[in-house]
């Protein structure tokens, strides 16, 4: 069978978020969400990693990763407005010596999902003062963490402003056209504020830097093609959802649905790579559902002909997607970083099947000439997934929540041969 050989230095590893993996985060807005019994369960202890990131990256050193993307959270650094907390700040220190020490490359995301709960008291994300806020705390971070090249600022920013004030499925809540719109304009703002943080630290000292954020990509697909309705709405969000955000934080423009076009000047050429996340596709229709899909519903992927394959929450299981999104990448010229892709199952050799063949797709587009930089699984170790609790399973490593045991799935090993010998068999 032939084998493709990627690029020497390819980064491979994976990801996780502070909150999921933390535990005890009590000064940030999801934990409050979750005492109010917003969520299937709270996140209390998670993995303990606050305590425990020597040994799991221990772990990550012992599956051949040579990447490890983390995120820092703000509420443990500003747990009271304006007040930085020095031992908050050593501890994301200590993190990235404990990764260097590893031989792991630290990827490190400003924000992922959460907020202090003071940042809610004063607008969250729909009062522009956040975009000061988040520059100063990028700038904390970055004077403390300087030796840092790869820098994701936001996570998702769409996912994030749907989550939390369309669809209202996270804190505070909110199904809000208007205030929506205004957090993605905050949020590509904020970027582009942390981006030249990052910048000019960096250039002062001398050091290169690779900024971007981690971006959801997400086929969207018409639920019945034939129908033009279906196919309207579908290549509509696929052009809204998966390129607006890029086209902003390229040529500083942004447009939304039904709005004129706003300038945000500030914003242009403010990603050195493009950090893409992708877990598969999304079949619409046209019809309104709420918030959360403008004026496409999803269909069920249960009865989609087209949908041979789904993970534990019934989503759709799409390897090419992964190829296809990676061409998307071709206008923006500017190399990618798959920051996440993952899948939750309690079946491994699912999760086996769905890495080798993702990685595969990879394999494929490297060989034709696009420019990818790293491959990252999501996740390292089973977490605590948001609104859903404890029960969807994304770990290379399984977690007993109980007693924090660790143990090394199956697929971890197949994915850390992989990582080894920086080569995977091409598909047939
Ligand atoms: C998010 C993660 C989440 C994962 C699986 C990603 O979109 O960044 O926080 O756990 O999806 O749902």
């Amino acid at each position: 069978m032939t084998e493709f050989q990627f690029p020497s230095g390819f980064l491979w590893g994976s990801a996780t978020s502070a909150h999921q993996v933390e535990g005890n985060n009590s000064n940030n807005d999801w934990w409050a969400w979750e005492q109010a019994g917003r969520v299937k369960e709270p996140s209390g202890r998670a993995c303990e990693q606050y305590q425990r990131f020597e040994g799991d990256f221990d772990l990550a050193k012992e599956l051949h990763h040579n990447a490890h993307r983390f995120s820092i959270e703000w509420s443990r650094i500003e747990p009271r407005f304006g007040e930085r907390d020095e031992a908050a700040i050593a501890h994301y220190r200590q993190l990235v010596a404990a990764l260097r020490a590893r031989g792991l490359e630290p990827i490190v995301t400003l924000h992922h999902f959460t907020n202090p709960q003071w940042l809610l008291a004063k607008g969250g994300w729909a009062s522009p003062k956040v975009v000061d806020l988040f520059a100063r705390y990028t700038r904390w971070m970055v004077e403390a963490l300087g030796e840092v090249r790869y820098w994701l600022t936001i996570n998702e920013p769409l996912v994030y402003a749907n989550m939390h004030y369309l669809d209202g499925t996270g804190p505070p809540g909110a199904r809000n056209v208007g205030q929506g719109f205004l957090v993605i304009e905050h949020l590509a703002r904020a970027h582009a504020a942390a981006y030249r943080v990052i910048h000019d630290h960096a250039r002062a000292s001398g050091r290169e830097v690779m900024v971007s954020f981690a971006h959801h990509t997400q086929p969207f697909l018409p639920c019945k093609p034939w129908w033009i309705g279906d196919r309207l709405i579908a290549e509509e969000t696929q052009r809204v959802y998966n390129h607006r955000m890029l086209e902003t934080l390229t040529d500083g423009s942004l447009r939304l649905p039904g709005r004129p076009i706003a300038r945000i000047q500030e914003a242009a050429n403010t990603l050195d790579f493009l950090g893409f996340n992708y877990y598969g596709r999304i079949f619409l229709h046209l019809g309104f559902s709420g918030f959360s899909q403008w004026l496409g519903a999803r269909c069920s992927t249960r009865h989609h002909r087209e949908v041979i394959e789904r993970n534990a929450l019934d989503w759709d299981v799409y390897p090419p997607g992964i190829y296809d999104v990676l061409h998307w990448a071709k206008p923006y010229r500017r190399p990618v970083l798959i920051t996440e892709n993952g899948i939750c199952t309690h079946d491994d050799t699912q999760r086996e099947r769905f890495i080798t063949r993702h990685v595969q797709w990879v394999a494929r587009a490297v060989q034709e000439g696009l420019h990818v930089i790293g491959y990252l699984y999501w996740s390292l170790l089973d977490n605590f997934e948001w609104a859903e609790g404890y029960g969807p399973r994304f770990g290379l490593i399984e977690m007993d929540y109980k007693t924090q045991q660790r143990t090394i799935r199956p697929s971890a090993r197949r994915f850390a041969e992989i990582c080894r010998i920086n080569r995977v068999p091409l598909a047939e």
